[in-house]
């Protein structure tokens, strides 16, 4: 078994849907990073910051699921991160109503020691200096560093963001996301230009139609399952990056072929992380339902062709 470590926010969220409205509940990328990895039985430990308004039950939720929580550091007297968004009707789109930094903007992470030597690293979204330092903190090289990140440090970071780059295997992010770190409206053109600034393998994902994983040679599509309801989208996109890094640690095989299927992996839990809002679908979520989705998967994209 592969150990993982996992940075990003954990933090308050309160969203708005067109089917309904949170105050402050848990969210936060390293939140849904862990939960969709520790499907995987992996060895892994988030590496993040909280103030001491945060519930101590969130975090026994983390370490229940198997999350080593040693590099998560407790600020007295801190506040959390705090993020707010509110869905548009297709669900597909979203407006940032509140980005509240609070003890996030002086974080100096800090890996355990005995998480040093992991082989695969998930910088999940949050400043991308903070997750340099995390990689300037391995002693080992790890075998696959991927990097998740968003608009907001774009926006915010952009030079901090092309240096950690330089540095990664994967990254995932959105096609909105793709096209402002680009300026490419063509994904294809995109994920090329992609490549010039560090990872080989680039992974766009689409809302609801599927994720796109493209190296120099090879590309491949996974949709995504077609669900009756989505009720929330939020952490969708770490869910899919928490279930690609878990699956790629638990089999230790870095190829495209095994790619693919972390892709398969990571569509399949993020399909269930939006059924509920926040985090209440992943909490309690079984192998066998799991494995039913993947199965529905497998049917849906399945098909014979005759070529003559
Ligand atoms: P996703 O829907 O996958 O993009 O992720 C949503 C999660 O990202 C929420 O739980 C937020 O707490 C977290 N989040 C929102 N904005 C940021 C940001 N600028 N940096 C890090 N995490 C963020």
């Amino acid at each position: 078994m592969g150990k993982l470590v996992i940075v990003g926010t954990v933090a308050f969220d309160a969203i708005e849907t067109p089917f309904g409205k949170t105050d402050r509940i848990l969210g936060g990328a390293a939140t849904f990073i862990g939960l969709a990895a520790s499907q995987f039985n992996v060895d892994s430990a988030a590496v993040s910051i909280v103030g001491d308004d945060f519930p101590q039950e969130y975090l026994d939720l983390l370490a229940h699921k198997g999350v080593n929580l040693e590099g998560v550091e407790i600020v007295k007297g801190g506040k959390t991160f705090f993020w707010s968004g509110r869905y548009h009707n297709d669900m597909n789109s979203r407006d940032t109503l509140v980005t509240e930094l609070n003890t996030l903007a002086d974080f100096d992470p800090k890996v355990p020691e005995n998480y040093r030597d992991a082989e695969v690293v998930m910088l999940g979204n949050l400043h991308p200096g903070v997750q340099m330092s995390v990689l300037e903190q391995m002693d080992t090289k790890p075998k696959m560093v991927i990097l998740d990140t968003m608009n907001f440090w774009m926006d915010n970071a952009l030079e901090d963001l092309h240096k950690v780059m330089k540095h990664i295997d994967v990254i995932t992010i959105n096609d909105e996301e793709a096209r402002q770190l680009t300026g490419e409206y063509s994904l294809v053109n995109a994920a090329h230009k992609i490549y010039e600034m560090g990872p080989r393998y680039v992974v766009i994902k689409k809302g609801e139609h599927g994720a796109l994983l493209f190296n120099k040679d090879n590309v491949f599509y996974a949709p995504a399952l077609p669900l009756r309801e989505v009720f929330d989208p939020t952490g969708a996109g770490d869910t899919f990056a928490g279930g690609f890094a878990g699956y790629i640690a638990k089999t230790g095989d870095y190829s495209f072929d095994n790619l693919k299927t972390a892709v398969i992996y990571g569509s399949t839990l993020a399909s269930f992380c939006v059924e509920k809002f926040g985090t209440e679908r992943m909490e309690n979520l079984s192998t066998s339902e799991i494995r039913k989705r993947l199965d529905q998967f497998k049917s849906l994209t399945q098909f014979d062709i005759e070529l003559t």
